[in-house]
């Protein structure tokens, strides 16, 4: 069901990209396939949190997100779409 996102970070050493499963880089201790130099988990920490945080809510986005049927939180979308519906009755 869950499928463990892929991330790109590059190696402090080398600053080769490494493109890898989220878990790889929280691994306490690992080596760049680049330049096989030791990398602690902790050189990835504060990106990895920062990514996390980002993934975190761009799902919560897609869970709570635009319903179907309009854009901007309006339930109803008139015909060719809202956003460019300024006229709203109710605010004069
Ligand atoms: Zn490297």
């Amino acid at each position: 069901m869950y499928t463990e996102p892929k991330i790109a970070l590059d190696c402090p050493s080398c600053g080769e990209s490494i493109y890898a499963a989220l878990s790889w880089f929280k691994q306490a201790y690992t080596s760049c396939p680049h330049c096989q130099q030791g990398l602690a988990a902790g050189q990835f920490e504060a990106l990895v949190a920062a990514l996390e945080q980002a993934m975190d809510e761009s799902i919560d986005e897609l869970l709570h997100g635009p319903a179907s049927g309009g854009c901007c939180g309006k339930k109803s979308a008139g015909q060719g779409g809202c956003c460019s519906d300024k006229s709203d009755p109710g605010v004069i």
